[in-house]
């Protein structure tokens, strides 16, 4: 038996007619674009995160880079953040001018070092952007506590952690803004690209509306330089449709993942710390020596893994010009060499984790 990183094909099957009778209203109303499919979304996707808005955009990418210009970042200004993460994180800072600070990473939770944030702010630090990696929440008691106190507004990278949970506050709203990824392979993905800013503030909410858009809210009248990152009809519909399947789907993950738990702690795998509220597990990783050996020898054994991710973004070749160094950030390196993701979806049976596990259990 094989098992795959993630069987996105079995969650679809049983969608696809509601699917296209959807995409066919779509096409017979003829709202490709924005339109009650997506306004719909929002409100369910809002209603979901606890938020009084949800923005529907493009990728992922857009939210993020909308949710730092709605909250004032531009150029001249510091936005600290993790190496540890998807370099759409770091681009979306650089796309509105800012320069990213880094901090290293925590240890045992995998996510930005709360502990390290103070010594980096500056007088030019406008805001935090910590990333909930793998769908595991960052400490966000201690960074709100930070950026209250110092002035600093609070963004989160929630583009693997739908859903995700920690002292009882969602992802996306324990922050000033959130941003969240619908790319097909996260834990609530379009049938394509898309992306959501969710906030509780209604001036964040509606400058994103309008840099979403053109800058317009009456037809070319352009109040703002903006962007055309608005989210189609068909991804509205595909979500709302898929949303409904979230909470069910989550579980499965954290079903999946506690029978991976019970396992690899009887093997002595290094996992991190998973005291972090409600974990979504987008990604389940441990830590491996020797990587490329056993990801060749579990694909040998028809077992997919990957990395998420190989080159901490203080070290991409895409932004030497931000003068870091090998050795800059140790926790971000040492995990980038070592963590290594095995499968996770939210039909991932006992038994397949069992093949994934007694299989790694012959390899290390
Ligand atoms: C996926 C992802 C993004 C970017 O989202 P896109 O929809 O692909 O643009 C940003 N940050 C993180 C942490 C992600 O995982």
């Amino acid at each position: 038996m094989t098992v795959p990183f993630l069987d996105l094909n079995a969650l679809h099957q049983p969608l696809k007619d509601e699917f296209l009778a959807r995409i066919g209203e779509i096409i017979d109303s003829g709202e490709f674009i924005l339109g009650s499919a997506v306004e719909e979304f929002e409100k369910q996707f809002a209603a979901f995160c606890g938020a009084d808005h949800a923005i529907g955009v493009n990728t992922g990418t857009s939210a993020l880079h909308l949710a730092l210009l709605a909250c004032g970042v531009g150029p001249g200004d510091e936005v600290i953040t993790t190496p540890s993460t998807f370099v759409a994180t770091v681009s979306a800072i650089v796309y509105t001018g800012a320069k990213p600070v880094f901090v290293d990473t925590d240890p045992a939770t995998w996510t930005i070092d709360a502990t390290k944030v103070e010594s980096a702010i500056s007088k030019r630090t406008k805001a935090i952007l910590p990333v909930h990696l793998h769908g595991r929440m960052a400490d966000m008691a201690t960074l709100k506590e930070i950026a209250d106190r110092r002035g600093i507004v609070l963004i989160e990278d929630a583009c693997q952690a739908h859903g995700a949970r920690r002292d009882g506050t969602q992802a996306g709203v324990y922050g000033d803004v959130g941003a969240f990824s619908f790319y097909p392979g996260k834990n609530l993905g379009a049938l394509g690209e898309g992306g959501a800013v969710t906030t509780r503030n209604a001036e964040i909410a509606r400058k994103v509306r309008l840099l979403r858009n053109w800058g317009s809210e009456v037809r070319y009248h352009h109040d703002e330089h903006a962007f055309n990152y608005r989210m189609d009809g068909f991804q509205g519909a595909a979500l709302g449709i898929k949303l409904r399947f979230l909470d069910q789907w989550t579980e499965g993950r954290r079903r999946a993942a506690k029978h991976y738990d019970r396992r690899l702690d009887d093997l002595g795998v290094t996992r991190p710390s998973d005291d972090v509220g409600r974990h979504v597990y987008h990604i389940y990783a441990i830590l491996v020596d020797d990587r490329d050996r056993v990801i060749s020898e579990l694909a040998d054994l028809g077992i997919q893994s990957a990395i998420h991710y190989p080159i901490p973004v203080h070290l991409q070749r895409a932004y030497r010009n931000l003068g870091y160094e090998v050795g800059d950030f140790p926790v971000a390196e040492r995990l980038a060499q070592k963590w290594l993701s095995l499968p996770m979806d939210p039909n991932l049976s006992e038994s397949s984790v069992e093949q994934v596990t007694s299989s790694l259990a012959s390899l290390i």
